[in-house]
């Protein structure tokens, strides 16, 4: 492959330019290689800008006053939320929801939805790929309402099977679906669209943890008619405490609030209280202003550059990856061939631990990260401890691969492996 020809049009140098962050030397001399991407990725200057903006310019709380401090942040912050809506395809507004992140939207589902109808008898069904935050929320209400959780196999080379998670919807109970459209370790892209129609066909609802396909990919919830999607700002160029729920409305409407607080809330007496319409029902206290804006620019960030063709560099980039890796004595990469999964790369190096893999790259320049990645179970059924991870976005260069591969033969002089 000649690293330096793109098939399609797509200005790398350009867009580097637009992170400050990736100017500066990691150590002296040593530039920052920066491939922790799933874990967070850095932000254009356009976000950073935003911020900077609404701090000196018009910080106000929202909703509230009826100065022109207050009413141009309720603009700003709402103007986010049509932003949102319209980057994912969602069908109102109101089934947007601003949240800490992934995590909190995946608990909110868990502690309104799912308490309000999860029972003894029930079944969740989620994977063995899933990250922490989306088996532990339902693991916390299972222990209480008695429910059962049903994980769908991983296969040896990464995907989901399929057959299995037929067979659960056939002959179980199952009252919700939940399942990640990217994997943070493998890369994997579930069929969710397809799962999800199976899981409606059984009369199940259907969660999709999106916080590794959103940054990476079209995502369009008409087109995957899940009926609850979460993700977060952090992995896609926005600021770190922002997220999204999106929910189908009529499930909305029905769901119980789960925080209470200012906002929230139509009318209060002491014996009482009675909820806001949508979006706020679910938005108690003063919501995160200055995220969601981030947020908002973050979208217009990525839209520019155009998500077709972030996800056609990632391909390229990520292909690479694999190709550079594969030719590395003792690498094993875990999930899915170049192709079927995300640019993501988690990989063992025989005879040297994780970490050590991690701390020699990191004297390089090239940041990775190194361990479970909140994905336990799975690094259990793969009977290993930890990876290395790298991870790649719209910034990283071929270039940058080389050195992720310099720096691996690095490790392996060092360990003498
Ligand atoms: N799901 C997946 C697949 C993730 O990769 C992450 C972040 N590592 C999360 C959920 C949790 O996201 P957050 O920490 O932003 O809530």
């Amino acid at each position: 492959m000649n690293k330096n020809a793109f098939l399609y049009d797509y200005d790398v140098e350009k867009v580097r330019a637009d992170f400050p962050i990736l100017q500066q030397e990691h150590h002296a001399g040593v530039p920052l290689v920066y491939l922790d991407n799933a874990a967070s990725s850095q932000k254009p200057l356009p976000v950073i800008a935003a911020l900077d903006d609404y701090y000196r310019r018009y910080n106000a709380n929202v909703h509230r006053g009826i100065h022109k401090l207050s009413e141009e942040a309720t603009a700003a912050y709402e103007d986010a939320r049509l932003k949102v809506k319209r980057f994912i395809n969602a069908g109102s507004k109101r089934e947007v929801i601003f949240t800490r992140g992934t995590t909190e939207s995946i608990n909110l589902v868990a502690q309104t939805w799912g308490r309000a109808n999860l029972g003894r008898g029930d079944v969740v069904v989620a994977t063995m790929m899933e990250h922490h935050s989306n088996i532990v929320p339902w693991q916390i209400l299972a222990a209480e309402k008695g429910f059962t959780i049903r994980y769908v196999p991983v296969l040896r080379d990464g995907t989901l099977d399929l057959r299995a998670y037929d067979r659960y919807l056939h002959e179980e109970n199952v009252k919700l679906v939940t399942v990640m459209h990217t994997s943070n370790m493998l890369g994997t892209v579930n069929p969710v669209q397809a799962m999800a129609q199976q899981a409606h066909n059984a009369g199940a609802v259907v969660v999709v943890d999106g916080a590794q396909s959103t940054p990476h990919m079209p995502v369009d919830m008409q087109a995957l008619n899940v009926d609850f999607f979460a993700f977060s700002g952090h992995k896609m160029c926005g600021p770190t405490g922002i997220g999204v729920l999106y929910g189908k409305r009529a499930l909305l409407e029905a769901m119980p609030p789960w925080m209470g607080g200012g906002d929230m809330i139509s009318r209060v007496t002491l014996e009482g209280s009675t909820w806001n319409e949508l979006p706020y029902k679910f938005e108690a206290g003063t919501p995160i202003i200055a995220g969601a804006i981030g947020l908002g620019y973050a979208i217009d960030y990525l839209s520019a550059v155009g998500m077709e063709k972030i996800q056609a560099h990632e391909r390229e980039i990520g292909a690479y990856a694999l190709e550079r890796l594969a030719e590395v004595p003792g690498v094993t990469v875990y999930g899915p061939e170049a192709g079927q999964k995300g640019a993501v790369a988690a990989f063992t190096l025989q005879g040297i631990h994780a970490h050590d893999v991690a701390q020699i790259l990191d004297a390089e320049g090239v940041a990775v990260r190194a361990g479970h990645h909140c994905a336990m179970p799975l690094h259990d059924h793969f009977g290993i401890p930890a990876t290395a991870r790298a991870s790649f976005y719209l910034y990283n260069t071929m270039a940058e691969v080389d050195a992720l591969i310099a720096g691996l033969y690095k490790a392996k002089q060092a360990f003498a492996v």
